[in-house]
């Protein structure tokens, strides 16, 4: 693990999972399967089982012989994800997980049931080498890489618990991700790929999603960003900015010193350009840090024009920590400077706020 306050892109390698179905596409399902001595054909059955009807207990696909489902189960179905709290609120609209994976690492996803939609907010990787001071995750460093498994198997247990009827609203899965747990997806890129695809790529294959309902936050990995926008999907790009210059931006998102504030911006245009989607501009307000009038019209003088729309955040803060969210006034008068130069705005709300809602607070907090 690196020292608090090294920053790291390069995760350790140590700690890997076992292989598991979801790391695979379905030439690589067909291929393990021979492998295992079965027909390829049973990797169509395993994938209608386990994308298709969320089906993850090998033991109930009664169209494979028991000694076929043994195998699948040994060699492809090793159990990555234990649940090891949950909270809720919100009359049980927003769930929070807290899992343990088979290393012992801690991450965390939410499932926030809207009217129109449910919403899963999962996380790329143990710990995060970020380093953002105002952040519970980035205190405490990286860990290691999630798995394309592993992280797909936060969204399939999600959807499994909206299917069972214990979560309210109108949809029977997930319909949404947001890539805003803990971790830098981008710095997980093949694994955070090959989970997009499980999720997006039509059943049997994958989860049947729409890349339109898929978010990926980044703290501003430029290459990365870049080749996102070459992968052919409308996904959306959230960029968390939480300052408008270089100086503060140093301090709050350390990886600005590799990839300035400007740097950021043209590959999020680049994004836009690329894909038609209107990028997100994540921007936690801090009082008295970064709540600034002239930064609001910094801010928007550095937008204008693109095809954006700010999030502001109102902080949630670490416990220990001596930064607070935004006075009110504050928080109208940043809004006011942005719409009056024509930026879109919204402040989010700040769901399961109550249940230690700011990433990396529940592991934090739980021993
Ligand atoms: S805010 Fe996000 S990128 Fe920064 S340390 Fe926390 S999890 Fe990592």
């Amino acid at each position: 693990m690196p020292a608090p306050g090294e920053l790291t892109l390069e995760a350790p390698r140590r700690g890997r999972p076992p292989a598991h179905l979801a790391d695979l596409d379905m030439a690589g399902r067909r291929e393990a399967m021979t492998d295992l001595g079965l027909p390829a054909f049973r990797a169509d059955q395993a994938s209608r089982h386990y994308f298709g009807r969320l089906e993850t207990d090998a033991s109930t696909w009664s169209d494979l012989s028991p000694a076929d489902r043994d195998t699948v189960a040994q060699a492809l179905l090793p159990d990555l994800l234990t649940p090891v709290r949950e909270l809720s609120c919100d009359d049980g609209a927003t769930v929070k997980v807290l899992w343990k994976l088979h290393d012992g690492s801690r991450v965390e996803s939410v499932l926030m049931g809207y009217r129109d939609r449910v919403t899963m907010c999962v996380s790329s990787q143990a710990g995060c080498g970020m380093n953002c001071p105002f952040c519970a995750t980035g205190q405490a460093g990286l860990t290691r890489n999630l798995s394309t498994a592993e992280i797909v198997g936060q969204v399939i247990a999600g959807s499994r618990l909206v299917r069972s009827g214990e979560f309210p609203g109108s949809r029977d899965r997930v319909s949404n991700v947001v890539f805003m747990g803990m971790g830098e997806p981008l710095a997980n890129y093949r694994a955070l790929m090959g989970a997009i695809h499980r999720m997006v790529d039509p059943v049997p294959e994958g989860l049947g999603m729409s890349a339109r309902g898929i978010t990926v936050s980044t703290v501003g990995l430029v290459p990365r960003m870049r080749e996102l926008a070459t992968e052919g999907l409308p996904l959306r790009l959230a960029v968390s900015l939480h300052a408008p210059d270089d100086e503060l931006r140093d301090t709050l998102v350390p990886i600005n010193t590799r990839y300035p504030v400007t740097e950021v911006l043209d590959a999020a245009w680049h994004y836009a350009d690329t894909t038609g989607r209107r990028v997100s501009i994540e921007y936690a307000l801090i009082r008295d840090v970064n709540d600034q009038r002239w930064r609001a019209e910094l801010l928007a003088k550095r937008l204008r024009g693109h095809l954006v729309h700010v999030n502001l955040i109102p902080l949630n803060p670490t416990p220990g920590s001596a930064w607070t969210a935004s006075d009110p006034d504050d928080e109208r008068a940043f809004v006011r400077a942005l719409e009056g130069a024509g930026v879109p705005v919204t402040v989010r709300d700040t769901r399961g706020r109550e249940i230690d809602g700011a990433c990396g607070q529940l592991a934090a907090a739980t021993p």
